[in-house]
């Protein structure tokens, strides 16, 4: 059809369909720079063609040359990488540049920051999808300096050989348009964060499938969902809740591809769309990405934040083909991760839904299983390594379920903090523990007994007082009691945890840092933390001996407990490898299955006679 319409080349050359397209599109080329510039003249497509043709043409070629240089939008020819190849003359009318200044260019250098990604993002999808038309709004820096909002439309034509480019339209709707814009703008964005919104995400879903059942891939689809958020946004105050949305919202946009789609659709909870995903498993790779990502503290007012997330994933083909049916089964896989125990991600699995009705059965148990008698205190042995005495116990939470029998702690106590149940829980350990102290104390055991606090008990405002009240009630003096909080409870707000911790202090409860070398305490607030016991986190501690690693975190911790002047305690014991280890670099206490597990009062009293 190239040479039909034009003429010129079916009797002048002989050569294949490709070459008589490359050459139709260079004399098209040359055409349109001639437009722009004004210098066309006749002969342009050599001297071949027979004379009523070319007239034909050259009027044509007029017309579309008025055309472009009398419309005030401006038209631009790009290549499949962006870069500009044509503009007319409208140009620098719009924009202010010098005629011919964006061609060469990527109009991306000229795009604002913000918009930049999904200018990107849109150019890119027009490119690989199916032949058809965009349309999209951004900021572009003019040759003043100041930004004009373009609506720009566009179409795919590469695949056009009497093009060969995508053409944009752009029109300058900063002034006439401003307030409709805007109002689009708000309707498919996000303020806070600038990110797209659940109904933008939502049609960019309908597009990724639709391309992805054309050539067969996978698009996967994640639900985001900041762990603890309300907590931070409850203590610190939404000011420093909204930064670290918007920093949230920024790492996503980094951790992700450009043609990756990051939208916020509430509160804490962020949307990834993975539009092309070649096998299941690169989604898998992606979310651990981000969960690494955002383990990175953050910085909010003066303040260093550490955050977890949890990531549900949902894929398209498998799990659904419409897109509010893999929103609703990344949420159901989010929903999962969280009651899993959160910082982790989860597929959508077909019992996930079964798995979340149990788990709210499980949650209704437990919410009457203090009132119903049903829950129970272990106590497992801590050991002096020199002395080989028992020293102390800590108390571990036990279930005694009617139907499920004896359910550990790390079924429910994720559950129980999800929901706010560790609260009243945490409340009845505390007092649980502190009556049995006392009747110890009372019969002439000589020891102390750890109580573990999680992070939301201890982002209590009133926490302090409610221990110090538990142990006037139960008579329980404030040295045989140690609180157990994790490093990574510790270190989500450092600066409070200090100011609590001091509180403890003076009231004279010791305070053990528990799982340590999992998180990431940074060691000027170690120094800042009035700590009496490190915890050296059982991962490290079994088998020890034949993991290097290993041995070399052990031992410096060990190395920091006692220069920092504090104890340090080993758990998870196992092994006499293990416990000979730890003697030998210093370690002053352990606690482990080797020297006892967690067991019930009445035996844990029995190892008395045979310890003392
Ligand atoms: P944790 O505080 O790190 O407790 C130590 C866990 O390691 C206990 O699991 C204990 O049974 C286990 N353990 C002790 N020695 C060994 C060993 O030699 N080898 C192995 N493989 N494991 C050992 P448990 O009782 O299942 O508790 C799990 C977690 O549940 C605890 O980890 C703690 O984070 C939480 N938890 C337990 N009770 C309470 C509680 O009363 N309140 C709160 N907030 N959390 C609790
Ligand atoms: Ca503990
Ligand atoms: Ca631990």
């Amino acid at each position: 059809c190239v040479g039909n319409r034009f003429g010129v080349y079916r009797s002048g050359f002989s050569v294949s369909v490709f070459h008589r397209i490359t050459l139709h599109v260079k004399v098209l080329h040359f055409r349109v720079e001639a437009a722009q510039t004004k210098k066309m003249k006749t002969g342009v497509t050599g001297g071949a063609a027979r004379p009523t043709r070319r007239k034909g043409v050259e009027q044509q070629a007029a017309l579309y040359e008025a055309l472009i240089a009398t419309t005030p939008d401006l038209i631009t020819i790009h290549d499949a990488d962006g870069v500009t190849r044509f503009e007319s003359p409208a140009a620098s009318g719009v924009l202010g540049y010098p005629a011919g200044y964006l061609v060469g260019r990527n109009p991306l250098e000229t795009i604002h920051p913000r918009d930049a990604r999904e200018a990107r993002a849109a150019f890119r999808a027009l490119v690989v999808g199916e032949p058809g038309g965009f349309t999209a709004q951004y900021r572009v820096r003019r040759a003043d300096g100041a930004w004009t909002r373009l609506e720009v439309t566009g179409q795919n034509l590469l695949d056009d050989p009497r093009v060969r480019g995508v053409v944009l339209k752009s029109r300058d709707v900063s002034q006439s348009h401003g307030a409709a814009d805007h109002a689009r703008y708000l309707a498919t964005h996000d303020a806070l964060t600038g990110l797209p919104n659940r109904a933008l995400m939502l049609d960019r879903i309908t597009q990724a499938t639709a391309r992805a059942h054309r050539d067969r891939r996978h698009v996967a689809v994640m639900a985001i969902d900041i762990d603890r958020f309300r907590m931070i946004n409850e203590a610190l105050g939404h000011g420093v809740g909204d930064t670290l949305l918007r920093q949230v919202a920024e790492r996503l946009r980094q951790a992700t591809r450009d043609i990756d789609t990051v939208a916020r659709v509430s509160g804490d909870l962020f949307l990834v769309l993975l539009p092309d995903v070649d096998a299941p498993g690169l989604a898998g790779r992606v979310a651990e990405r981000i969960l690494t990502d955002l383990r990175r503290p953050f910085g909010a007012s003066d303040r260093e934040l550490h955050v977890s997330v949890s990531i549900g994933m949902s894929l398209y083909p498998q799990d659904a083909s419409r897109a509010e049916g893999l929103l609703e089964y990344a949420d159901a896989a989010l929903h999962a991760a969280k009651i899993d125990g959160r910082s982790d991600y989860r597929y959508f699995r077909p019992r996930i839904d079964r798995e979340i009705r149990e788990r709210m059965s499980l949650e209704g148990g437990l919410r009457r299983a203090a009132e119903r008698g049903e829950l129970v205190l272990h106590y497992q042995p801590k050991v002096d390594l020199a002395t080989r005495r028992i020293r102390g116990a800590e108390a571990l939470l036990r279930w005694r379920h009617p139907e499920l029998g004896l359910v550990q702690p790390s079924r429910f106590i994720p559950l129980a903090e999800e929901t706010g149940l560790i609260m009243s829980l945490g409340e009845w350990v505390l007092r649980a523990a502190c009556g049995q102290l006392r009747r110890w104390r009372d019969a002439g055991l000589d020891l102390n007994i750890s109580v573990n606090v999680s992070a939301r008990q201890f982002q209590q405002a009133d926490l302090v007082e409610r221990i110090v009240e538990v142990m006037d009630e139960t008579g329980v003096e404030p040295a045989w009691l140690e609180i157990e909080l994790t490093e990574s409870s510790v270190m989500e707000d450092a600066e409070r945890a200090i100011a609590s911790l001091r509180k403890l202090k003076q009231h004279g409860v010791r305070v053990a840092i528990d799982d340590f070398g999992t998180g990431y305490s940074s060691l000027s607030y170690l120094k800042r933390l009035p700590l009496d016991v490190l915890k050296i986190d059982q991962s490290f501690v079994h088998g020890v001996t034949a993991d290097h690693d290993s041995a070399a975190i052990v031992k410096a911790i060990i190395g920091l407990a006692r220069s920092l002047g504090i104890e340090v305690i080993a758990e998870g014991v196992e092994l006499q490898g293990d416990v000979d280890f730890l003697s030998a670099w210093g370690c002053h206490q352990a606690q482990g299955f080797f020297f006892g597990r967690p067991v019930p009062p009445d035996e844990f009293q029995r190892l008395f006679p045979i310890s003392h």
